[in-house]
């Protein structure tokens, strides 16, 4: 996993990275709210570590902005015991998780599994978009309009899910490719043309009015019918 950290105490985020990294996922470091907003809105993150007081932009104001965006990642939010009063408008503002410090690094850890955990995790979980439905659970989607289904491949169903999430978003082709196919990976760039046209042809099967529209040269977003 991908961690984003936006915290200004740098003994404190030094050591949220170093946790982060033991276990094997990767961690970004930010130290004011405008570049933590800003590396955020590059969408390449599983999930957002953020404090409330920050230089620049407080962590509130970052968060509705993601929000406002229809950036999904997964936030969690850290914040001072003295500023607990503020839980109610954290959660309200988007946050997926709130924690006050002082926090074990356990619990950071489980929080983060908690918030990053995929829809595969859950039995029944489904994500909607327009009249189409991705079905996890049965790997594939379904038309509300048609009542038709059709199966799926993982990364089909990986790559769809990001774009769902981020509805009327443009993600860029890069970002998409790291997420599905991962740094590592010694899969050709170009796969991500070559599944986008996979998962149109099963938009057009199932007869979705739900479209996967491409800008240029910088990548593809989902576009559902009001
Ligand atoms: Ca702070």
């Amino acid at each position: 996993m991908k961690i984003l950290v936006i915290e200004d105490e740098p003994g404190l985020s030094d050591a949220l990275c170093q946790t982060l990294r033991r276990e094997n996922w990767s961690a970004e470091a930010r130290y004011d709210g405008e570049s933590g907003l800003d590396e955020a809105l590059t969408g390449i993150y599983d999930a957002i570590i953020l404090d409330v007081m920050l230089p620049r932009r407080d962590g509130f104001s970052v968060l509705r902005e993601l929000r406002r965006e229809k950036l999904g990642t997964p936030v969690l939010m850290l914040t001072a015991r003295a500023e607990l009063d503020s839980r109610v408008e954290g959660l309200d503002a988007g946050a997926d998780y709130y924690l006050t410090k002082p926090f074990e690094m356990r619990e950071l850890l489980a929080c983060l599994r908690a918030i990053t955990r995929r829809p595969e995790d859950t039995a029944d979980a489904e994500l909607q978009a327009g009249d189409l439905v991705l079905r996890t659970h049965q790997g594939g989607i379904y038309c509300a309009a048609t009542g038709k289904f059709v199966k799926m491949s993982v990364k089909e169903l990986h790559l769809l899910e990001l774009l769902m999430k981020n509805q009327g978003r443009i993600l860029e082709k890069e970002q998409l490719f790291e997420r599905v196919w991962g740094l590592e990976s010694d899969s050709e760039y170009n796969n991500i043309e070559v599944y986008i046209s996979f998962l149109r042809k099963k938009l057009n099967f199932v007869g979705s009015a739900v479209r996967i529209k491409a800008t240029r040269g910088i990548g593809y977003s989902l576009e559902a019918e009001a």
